[in-house]
């Protein structure tokens, strides 16, 4: 199936058209518009045509514009979750897809609610001051393809919330679920207030054209470390805003009180995820000497009756691994970590883009299964013997995404969880978060934050009227 984008209203295409791909059988699921700088120009110009009257509006009318985007991603959530599944491999059961657009519907829900309101900073004889929030224009916004749909939604109701238009670039390996999202936005949305745009990133880069356009205020990407930086770099002439959501190596630290069988489930959702394709999932475990190999042995059992397979398939709780450049990854990796520890459970890549829950014991900082950013389903445990050492170990990485602290006692918890050095700690679990939250990364993971009144005004330049 052909798939068009949305430009100012309309569906669009391009001269040619690239192949999504099915992870889990390596069949077409669709097709996307290939398009160029030609394109990019047209929904750029027509999302700047359509800010006049789009940020004039009142915020009431905001507000009620992104409640009926809201219902209509509601009311196609069915049909997005089964397009994530085909093209992203999750599946649609248990943390899939259907959870991923479940999720985007709660998101968009709650950014609709929030409001930027007037501020005054002082009203006396002196005079009145007042911090206005404005809208900025074009939001660029730069989506991965690990959480298609949600990720885009977290990108666009905000940007639109705040009165700004939209043109979004989702990845070339999952595109068809933004097609689509945008489609559906434009049933309530006057034209050119959404608009995308869909590359395979070969002959023409989207997403680098998109960092370096005039017209276009402020970038919000996701993405990885390496991208994001050249978003900066392109974006530096033109002084754009930017929101960066980058990778993370996420470690999980276990201390000595904790108790394995309790936290093996929590642990293993922390750290495979979206088969740990989750820019916060854990992607390193510190145990305590004391209960490692217990905590391991309570993983294990967990992790091996976790049903892989077609996502399409009610069964499956985990799908394949998204595209063969990150299935090439967790293998190599892999591969090497068996040299260097034991694996526990998994290790051997299975057919196609399959690869099991993989455990590794017996590794250290310096190995790469540990300091690189797998985004796999393949944990390493790290064994420690005292405390310090395991926070310095969690926080000797370039990324501060998030971590996570196991314990039974949780002002114990609390107490290392403040001395990691990440955007968001979570005690006895790894990776939730929610709407009413900021969220980013600190160190080389992002720059900003999404979500809450926080993030919404990432989207708004401030004007402090004197009067
Ligand atoms: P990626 O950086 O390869 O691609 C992200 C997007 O950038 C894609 O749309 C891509 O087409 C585009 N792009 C490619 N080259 C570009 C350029 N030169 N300029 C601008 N855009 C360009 O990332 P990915 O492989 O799609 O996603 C995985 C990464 O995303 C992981 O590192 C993960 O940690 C990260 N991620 C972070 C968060 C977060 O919130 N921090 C969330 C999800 C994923």
């Amino acid at each position: 199936m052909e798939y068009r984008a949305t430009i100012g209203g309309k569906p669009a295409s391009a001269g040619t058209e690239f192949s999504v791909i099915n992870p889990a059988t390596g069949e077409e699921v669709g097709r996307a518009p290939n398009m160029g700088q030609a394109e990019l120009d047209a929904a750029v110009a027509v999302a700047r045509a359509a800010f006049a009257s789009w940020s004039a509006r009142s915020d009431e009318a905001l507000q009620a514009a992104c409640a009926a985007v809201t219902a209509k991603i509601e009311e196609h959530a069915g049909e997005l979750a089964e397009i994530v599944t085909l093209e992203q491999g999750k599946p649609l059961n248990g943390l899939g897809s259907r959870w991923e657009v479940g999720g985007a519907v709660a998101w968009a829900g709650y950014t609709t609610g929030l409001t930027l309101p007037v501020k005054v900073l002082q009203d006396n004889d002196e005079g009145r001051v007042e911090l206005h929030r404005k809208p900025l224009g074009v939001v660029g916004s730069i989506t991965p393809w690990n959480f298609p749909v949600m990720i885009a939604v977290w990108h666009i109701l905000p940007a639109l919330r705040t009165g700004n238009t939209v043109v979004v670039k989702p990845s070339p390996l999952t595109p068809l679920s933004t097609l689509r999202l945008v489609e559906i936005m434009n049933e309530v949305l006057p034209p050119g207030v959404v608009n995308v745009v869909t590359g395979d990133d070969k002959a023409f880069n989207l997403g680098a054209a998109m960092s370096a356009h005039p017209d276009i205020r402020k970038i919000v990407f996701t993405g990885s470390c390496a991208t994001g930086q050249k978003v900066m770099q392109s974006a530096a002439a033109t002084m754009k805003r930017l929101t960066l959501e980058m990778g993370g190596n996420d470690a999980g630290i276990v201390l000595p009180d904790a108790d394995p069988e309790k936290i093996a489930e929590g642990l293993f959702w922390g750290a495979f995820i979206n088969n740990g394709q989750t820019c916060a999932a854990m992607k390193r475990l510190y145990v305590h000497d004391s209960i490692h190999d217990a905590v391991c042995a309570a993983l294990v059992a967990y992790a091996k009756n976790i049903p892989v397979g077609n996502g399409m398939d009610e069964a499956s709780i985990l799908g394949p691994i998204q595209n063969r450049m990150q299935f090439d990854k967790v293998a190599r990796l892999v591969a090497d970590a068996r040299g260097r520890g034991r694996v526990l459970l998994g290790g051997e890549p299975g057919e196609g883009l399959f690869f099991p829950p993989t455990i590794v014991a017996g590794l250290r900082n310096g190995d790469p299964l540990v300091d690189e950013e797998q985004f796999g389903p393949a944990l390493p445990v790290i064994r420690y013997s005292d405390v310090e050492e395991a926070i310095r170990l969690a926080n000797d990485s370039p990324n501060g995404l998030g971590g996570s602290v196991w314990s039974s006692d949780i002002d114990a918890a609390k107490a290392v969880a403040g001395r990691l050095a990440c955007g968001s700690v979570w005690i006895n679990k790894h990776g939730a978060i929610q709407p009413n939250a900021p969220f980013g990364g600190v160190k080389a993971s992002g720059l900003g934050v999404e979500f809450a009144e926080e993030g919404l005004a990432e989207y708004t330049d401030i004007q402090v009227v004197f009067a």
